[in-house]
């Protein structure tokens, strides 16, 4: 039997870009030979959590265009990219028929559904090296555990530990470093895939989605340099980013961030260059406190593990939720008695998308109104937002439903919120209507 040729992958997951990816930094830098490998797991579109897809129709194709923009700057670094769609298992059992595969690079999970897939990979290669990179985070593991001892559960607590004399690694210049090793035969083909194939109809974006924007590490900097440095809404940041419409009232970042084709600490030296040219402000702070929330999360999740999945959540506080199908319908089609309520949950369900004041309040709605086990609407969420990052949605309902973050446990008062941020109605008018 002819020996099988050595080579190396390159396996993307929610880090689907080629600025500062240091896992493609590793082996562009290296010289290794190497595959570059997307899969497109058919269990996170057949399979259904208390009833709901794990990746529903706005995401599918939002990662579509993602992957096909990553497919299009590989091929410019002439680099070969497999992407399929099947059960990563298998797809790693194919793979092995042609190669030996001595290590795999790859971003750092530690969420379940992440290591399960690591662990079907880890059946077919057991002696294969792993190389991982903790790329989706802002601050380093290492300079947070230099200042902390364990995650505490305040965020203020965390933030003022951190916040003093903080320094953020430089990019990892993987965009720019030539591949100049000879390509290998490649016998398995990468499939065609589609919304079709992936089991949606194909739908255009709704005309009044606040976020109008297509999926991919391309679009994802034209949005950063129009945010910044064309327009400058970053330096009214703070007074805007309770807007409900448009698509100006914050960064959007979150849907790039989501699944890796932007990066957190990207964003951080923008930041800095913007502030070196047009001065620092309130707002221009504000947004790296915004980042520090979505590390302070994942930190969060890395610290308790499959606990923040479950109902009683990191801060082990008994509720009794109930699980009403019809009250929970009734919250997902926008048919609850509250008109402010109602307006956001027609917004998500049009258009994958709804804003951080909508969702604190839907939210709290669910939990303390409806008194619906967290855990549901928590799924509805990963079905259909944009940007679903496990951390931040799973963070963010516990700490809404009071089992989180926040021992206070708060309920907002949908009313006065809508008076507060939508005292003209527009917000409501334009789904309501
Ligand atoms: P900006 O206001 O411009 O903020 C910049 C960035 O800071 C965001 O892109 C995001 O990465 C981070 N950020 C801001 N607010 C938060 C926050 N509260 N928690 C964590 N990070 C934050 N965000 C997600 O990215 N994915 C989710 O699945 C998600 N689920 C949520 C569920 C609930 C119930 C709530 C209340 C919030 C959730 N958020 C989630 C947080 C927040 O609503 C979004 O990050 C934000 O609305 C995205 O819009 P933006 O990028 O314009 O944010």
């Amino acid at each position: 039997m002819p020996e099988k040729q050595k080579i190396n992958l390159l396996w993307f997951g929610n880090n689907l870009r080629i600025r500062d990816n240091e896992s493609l930094f590793n082996v562009m830098q290296q010289q290794l030979p190497f595959l570059a490998v997307y899969i497109f797991d058919k269990s996170f579109f057949n399979s259904t959590q208390l009833s709901f897809k794990k990746i529903g129709k706005f995401r599918a194709k939002f990662l579509l265009q993602t992957v096909s923009d990553l497919e299009n700057n590989l091929k410019e670094k002439k680099i070969p990219f497999l992407k399929k769609l099947g059960k990563t298992e298998d797809i790693f059992k194919q793979i092995s028929k042609g190669f030996e595969v001595e290590k795999i690079f790859c971003q750092r999970e530690w969420t379940k559904d992440e290591i399960e897939l690591e662990n079907q990979i880890k059946t077919i290669f057991p002696d294969v090296r792993w190389v991982k990179s903790y790329s989706q985070l802002l601050l380093e593991p290492d300079f947070v555990k230099e200042r902390l001892d364990k995650i505490p559960l305040l965020f203020t607590t965390f933030r003022q530990k951190i916040e003093k004399d903080f320094k953020i690694r430089n990019e990892f210049d993987s965009e720019h470093l030539v591949y100049n090793k000879s390509t290998f035969d490649l016998k398995i083909k990468s499939d065609d895939i589609t919304l079709k194939t992936l089991g949606f109809e194909d739908f255009e974006t709704h005309s009044s989605s606040a976020f109008p924007f297509t999926g991919g590490e391309t679009e994802a900097l034209k949005r950063l340099n129009s945010y910044f440095f064309e327009t400058q809404n970053i330096s009214q940041y703070k007074e805007t980013r309770n807007g409900l419409i448009d698509a100006e009232y914050s960064s959007k970042f979150s849907s790039w961030l989501g699944n890796g084709s932007l990066s957190a600490v990207s964003i951080y030296h923008e930041i800095k260059k913007y502030e070196a040219e047009f001065g620092a402000n309130d707002s221009t702070y504000w947004l790296i406190f915004e980042l520090f929330w979505r590390d302070f999360f994942k930190y969060t999740s890395m610290q308790f593990r499959n606990k923040i999945f479950q109902r009683n959540g990191i801060s082990n506080q008994e509720h009794k939720w109930q699980n009403n199908e019809n009250l929970t319908q009734y919250w997902i089609d926008g048919a609850t008695n509250s008109d402010f309520i109602n307006a956001n949950m027609l917004e998500i369900k049009n258009t994958g998308w709804m804003s951080n004041r909508g969702r604190q309040n839907v939210a709290s709605y669910f939990c303390k109104i409806l008194k619906q086990d967290w855990r549901i609407g928590a799924a509805y969420f990963e079905e259909m937002l944009l940007d679903y990052d496990v951390h931040s949605n799973y963070g963010n309902w516990m700490y809404l439903a009071g089992v989180g973050n926040d021992p206070r446990s708060r309920t907002f008062n949908a009313e006065n919120q809508a008076e507060q941020y939508d005292a003209d109605k527009k917000f409501r008018n334009l789904w309501l209507e």
